[in-house]
């Protein structure tokens, strides 16, 4: 335990960022940082707060940054980035031991290279500060399914990256092109093609078309800092982020109207060539083989699947309209093993192609468009969410505040489809019990990536999180799923390994390949002293090896 006292921390914190109002350690300020979605999950029901982090700083650069790390190894402390702070991740694994660097002051695009279609972005950039950019030059990048509010370096350098349009975007560890890393001594790191650069070589301070390449010379330093789910804050700190970009055949701005979330296109009108439909098969089996012939085919912008409840409560502006409104109940009714497509196109000859081959899929499969959906209303709500991913987030948190994740491994999509159905009986029997909302049991999503190369389906739950016995529920779910995974192939899923970091490794290791017995030496040899918070990521105190 550090000797150093909170005021003398505080004072060395003003020495380095110059200005008090960069800093703070007010409990009433930290809590704010402390309360986040999930929180509850981890600490076994008890409270809705994670632990408090010892002081927030917001530095301005990468060299504020490293004096913060540096005195952190040299006071036993520990420090954590934050980017957006969206989910629980961003708190602490320690009350009152870790430095908080919330990154909100690092806000910038710093380039994009339209021709090479990559963009360098700061933390505190999120995806829709780039689309706005993005869209003018025709272009597009990957957001992962949290929304466009949430930073996309934290995405591509620290978490996860399962987003919706990933069938034509791709997950988001897949879309890095090279960071600038602080890593967690101190020591700083250009990792991939522009740290190969002289300062001379580019007439701009920072040039996109030289991080062209994620990985230097020798051993890829990507899959030691990232990987599949990433450090979580546990390997540093990464303040320039280059982000692969993507075509969109699309207008340079939607046209749209309303006000945030419920912005909708003009009048309901789809953009020229665009197109989104609902389809619905009646057997697992049937939407196994129709789901992947479409990943496969190479048409879809978005392919991913919302179950009806989701789907339900997202489209509807509040629980009474979602309870008392016909319409809404009846696409409860109707939907059952179901895809949202979106296809956009760049001429009628190309959206006719695209249509027929919609068409013959669903008809070789037995599936069917679902009518309902084809009302332009719904059709444009579609369109919306997923393009700009404005308000796909408020339906989960709707029906009991509370909401979490389950399964979801990345595999192939027929794996998957095997998952999602342990997953749904899992959950059935705990909605069976009355701790969670009766969302029909099968309420989950995922989507095909990369053309159907690899994919993921995670089972979505919610619960009360007001009421104690629900978020016991939860927990009591949450292990049912981590039993089902050590008894069948289920992988490393979401809500176990990614929540509870080092005694969820020492269940999944021995089951994956001793993955654990790597992490803990990645993180010993880059971080001697322990200072890069390893909460969610990995302690190697914690970590049991035989
Ligand atoms: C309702 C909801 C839905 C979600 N759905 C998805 C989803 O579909 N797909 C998905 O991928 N994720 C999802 N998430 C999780 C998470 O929000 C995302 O992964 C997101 O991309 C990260 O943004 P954030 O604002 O949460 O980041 P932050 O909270 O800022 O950071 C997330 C993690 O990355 C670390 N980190 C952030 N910035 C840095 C940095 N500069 N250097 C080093 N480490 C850093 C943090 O320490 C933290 O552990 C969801 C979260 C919520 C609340």
């Amino acid at each position: 335990m550090s000797s150093i006292k909170i005021n003398t921390v505080i004072k060395d914190m003003k020495d380095i960022l110059g200005k008090k109002r960069y800093i703070t350690a007010d409990p009433g300020i930290l809590d704010t940082y402390a309360f986040n979605w999930n929180a509850d999950n981890l600490n076994e029901g008890k409270s809705k707060f994670a632990n408090r982090p010892l002081c927030v700083v917001l530095p301005k650069n990468i060299h504020e940054i490293i004096r913060v790390v540096k005195y952190c190894n040299d006071n036993d402390l520990q420090f954590k980035a934050q980017s957006t702070g969206w989910g629980v991740h961003n708190t602490v694994g320690e009350e009152n031991k870790v430095i908080l660097l919330d990154l909100r002051r690092m806000n910038k695009i710093l380039d994009i290279d339209e021709k090479n279609m990559i963009m360098v972005v700061e933390p505190y950039v999120n995806g829709a500060q780039a689309q706005a950019e993005l869209f003018k030059y025709g272009l597009n990048c990957h957001i992962a399914g949290c929304g466009a509010n949430a930073s996309l370096l934290a995405s591509v350098t620290s978490m996860v990256g399962q987003g919706w349009t990933g069938v034509s975007t791709g997950f988001s560890n897949r879309n890095i092109l090279g960071v600038e890393w602080v890593q967690p001594d101190g020591n700083l790191c250009q990792v991939g093609s522009w740290g190969s650069f002289n300062e001379s070589d580019s007439k701009k301070e920072i040039d996109a078309s030289e991080w062209f390449l994620a990985d230097g010379p020798g051993p890829s330093l990507r899959g030691v800092y990232r990987g599949y789910f990433g450090a979580f804050g546990g390997l540093g700190v990464f303040t320039k982020a280059a982000i692969k970009l993507y075509y969109l055949a699309g207008p340079p701005e939607l046209e749209t109207e309303g006000h945030s979330p419920a912005i909708i296109l003009k009048k309901w009108k789809l953009p020229k060539y665009a197109d989104a439909h609902m389809i619905d098969w009646q057997k697992w089996e049937d939407f196994k083989e129709g789901g992947l012939k479409l990943a496969q085919s190479g048409i879809c912008w978005s392919l991913c699947r919302n179950a009806a409840f989701i789907v339900a409560l997202a489209a509807s502006p509040s629980n009474t309209e979602f309870y008392n409104n016909q319409m809404f109940q009846n696409l409860i009714k109707e939907l059952k093993f179901n895809l949202t497509i979106i296809t956009m196109a760049n001429s009628k000859r190309e959206a006719e192609y695209q249509d027929k081959v919609i068409r013959k899929i669903i008809e070789n499969t037995n599936g069917e468009i679902v009518e309902l959906i084809e009302a332009e209303p719904f059709k444009a709500l579609l369109f919306m969410a997923i393009a700009k991913q404005s308000n796909t987030m408020r339906g989960v948190f709707r029906a009991g505040g509370g909401f979490f994740t389950s399964l979801g491994a990345l595999g192939s999509w027929d794996w998957c489809v095997e998952g999602a159905k342990i997953g749904k009986n899992l959950k059935k029997k705990e909605i069976e019990k009355g701790g969670l909302v009766d969302d029909g049991a099968d309420n989950v999503w995922g989507l095909p990536y990369e053309n159907g190369t690899f994919s993921h389906l995670e089972e979505l739950y919610m619960y009360d999180v007001t009421d104690p016995e629900s978020r016991k529920a939860s927990i009591r779910y949450l292990e049912s799923v981590v039993e089902a995974s050590k008894k069948y192939p289920l992988g490393l899923g979401l809500g176990t390994v990614d929540g509870k970091g080092s005694e969820m490794h020492n269940i999944f290791g021995p089951l994956a390949c001793n993955y654990h017995k790597w992490l803990k030496k990645i993180k010993e040899k880059f971080d001697p002293n322990n200072a890069s918070d390893p909460g969610f990521y990995i302690n190697p105190k914690k970590v049991n090896i035989k």
